[in-house]
Formats: structure tokens, sequence, C-alpha cells
């Protein structure tokens, strides 16, 4: 159908890609449009993990990468989780679709573990709704097991928002988790609404500064004040701190200064389908720094 069409035609382009609520029949008709396709995706195999890498700012080692679900619609081409993510919440097809992606993220990283490639963790983001599923951790440990992998292969990324929704159920499901030797990143970290005490409770192993603080650093006091605030904060509760987007030669080095951990963004690389991560960080387990220019 035309709209559908228009609707995902859009929605795979920019990742600030919002649905147009001009008007609401015209929204729940795009719902429904992607409902229907979506509901058969996980069937029809259609979804695809791409790799973005986690560079370690002292060595620049990739120490890990995050998991970014993708669909490859047959005529619409490559749609990214703006397009169809919050339907799949709506619809509840987000556990499934999750319960995959930690199946796959095993998957891909035993393969990489078998062909030679550096160990490192690969993180999944998890939705709220996965964390309601009883069986939260029976998914997670059946994937360990069926791949022969060890918890610390994986990390897990939740947003404030999720951890602060229903936070007790919450809490145990990830002490559940930290117990099988995950990691836990509080992802997007500084735009949701989160009580410090939490984090603190929650025991996050990283904090994930989010993309919206990084971009205009150094430039902007505000961003360059917040970010330093974050970078701190992680300092003194132990948490390693990742900063989102970095994207240029000047973010990096404001980040370096501050003693961030972690960097994640296109200065290093884009989000890649899994044989060109293997190719890229197969035979060096890192990015050459002066490749960067840095
Ligand atoms: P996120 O978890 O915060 O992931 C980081 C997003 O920032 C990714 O967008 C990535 O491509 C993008 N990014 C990374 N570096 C840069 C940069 O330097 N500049 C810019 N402009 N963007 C950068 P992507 O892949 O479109 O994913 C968007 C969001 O969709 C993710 O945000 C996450 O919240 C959600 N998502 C992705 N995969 C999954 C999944 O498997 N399950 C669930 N529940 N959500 C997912
Ligand atoms: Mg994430
Ligand atoms: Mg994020
Ligand atoms: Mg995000």
């Amino acid at each position: 159908n035309a709209d559908a069409a228009m609707y995902l035609a859009k929605s795979s382009g920019r990742n600030s890609y919002k649905f147009y609520t001009a008007d609401l029949n015209a929204r729940a008709r795009e719902i429904l449009a992607i409902e229907s396709q979506l509901r058969f995706a996980l069937e029809r195999d259609e979804f695809v993990l791409h790799y973005q890498p986690l560079v370690d700012m002292l060595t620049g080692r990739v120490v890990g990468a995050e998991a970014l679900i993708r669909w490859q619609h047959p005529n619409l081409g490559l749609i990214g989780p703006a397009g169809f993510i919050q339907v799949a919440e709506e619809r509840g097809f987000i556990v499934q679709i999750g319960n995959w992606v930690i199946r796959e993220a095993c998957r891909q990283l035993a393969e990489w573990l078998a062909r030679g490639l550096p160990k490192m963790t690969v993180s999944v983001n998890l939705s709220a709704l996965q964390f309601r599923q009883q069986d939260l951790t029976a998914v997670i440990e059946d994937a360990l097991t069926e791949y022969g992998l060890s918890g610390d292969c994986l990390d897990v990324e939740v947003t404030e928002t999720v951890v602060m929704e229903d936070a007790e159920a919450t809490l145990a499901a990830i002490e559940r988790i930290k117990a099988m030797g995950l990691s836990l990143s509080i992802d997007d970290f500084g735009t949701g609404y989160s009580s410090l005490s939490y984090l603190k409770r929650f025991k996050a192993d990283k904090l994930k500064i989010d993309r919206s603080f990084v971009r205009d650093i150094p430039g902007d006091s505000d961003d360059a004040a917040i970010t330093r605030a974050i970078i701190n904060m992680a300092k003194y509760l132990n948490m390693q701190v990742v900063a989102e987007g970095v994207e240029t030669r000047e973010q990096w080095d404001f980040l370096a200064g501050e003693g961030c951990d972690l960097v994640q963004g296109y200065l290093v690389a884009k989000p890649m389908p899994a044989a060109e991560f293997a190719t890229r960080y197969g035979e060096t387990p890192g990015v050459e720094l002066a490749e960067l220019g840095l």
C-alpha cells in the first residue's frame, strides 16, 4: 500500500525522523501498515544486526561492539530502528524481536571468536517490555549456553526511563542478569529522568553520555559542563563512561582531556554489517589512532 511505502521510505532516512502527527487517522494507518508487515518480519528472517565499535580512548583498542537492529525490507531496503521500534513496542512485538537480538548477537560473537577475532563484549539494547517478561534471564542464559559464551561476553544497555518505569522489578531483573556475569550500561544518559540514588543501586558498569550533549562540545559551554560533570560523577561511582556520537577530532580531544574512557561514533566508524566488522577489526584488535588523525 502506497501510504505504508511512503512512510517506511521516509522513516528509513534520518534517526531524527518523528511520526508526523498532523492527522491522527494518518498516524493510525501508518501504524497499521508497519504492524502488518512487522508481524511477519521475524519469521521471514528480515532483521539484521549492524555493529558499531566502542573504542578505548587511551589505547585505540576496540573493546566492544554495540549491536543495532535494522529491518531488511524486501521492497523498501534497509529500515533503521527509528522506523519500527516504537511500533514494535506499542504492539508488544519487541519482546520476540528483542529475544532474537540477544540470540543473534551471541551467535555472531561466537562465530567471530571461533574465527580468531579478539575477545570483546557485544552490547544489546533492551526495552522496558523485555524486563516484564518472566523469563528474560532464561532467554539470556539459553543463548549464552547454546553458543558457548560466558556472561561477560554480553553487555545490556537500558535507558534511564526503562530503569525508572518499574524500578523495583527492573532492579531485581538486573541483579539476576549481573549475577550471570553480564555488564550493564545506562544508555542515553542525561535525557531521561532518573534518580541518582537508583543509579547507585543499579550498580551500572557504564554510563553512556547521550549524543545530544556531545554534539556541540567543546564550543557549547553548557554541554561542556554537563559532559564534564557526567564523566566526573561516573568516575566517583566507579563506572566507566562512554561518549556516544563522537564525530569530530575536537570532541575527541575534549573528552580525552576530561578523562572519558570509551568512545563510540562516526569518527571511529558507523554501524556496519558483521562481515565488514570482522574484516576491519579481525586482524588488528583496534583502530590506529593515527589513522583517525589522533
Ligand atoms: P542507541 O542505543 O543510543 O544507539 C546509538 C545510535 O546512535 C545508533 O542509531 C547509532 O547509529 C547512532 N550513532 C552512533 N554514532 C553516531 C554519530 O557519531 N553520529 C550520529 N549522528 N549518530 C550516531 P540507530 O542504529 O539508528 O539506533 C537508534 C536507536 O534505536 C538506538 O539508540 C536504540 O535506542 C534503538 N535500537 C537499536 N537497536 C535496538 C534493538 O535491538 N532493540 C531495541 N529495543 N532498541 C534498539
Ligand atoms: Mg544503545
Ligand atoms: Mg544511546
Ligand atoms: Mg538512543
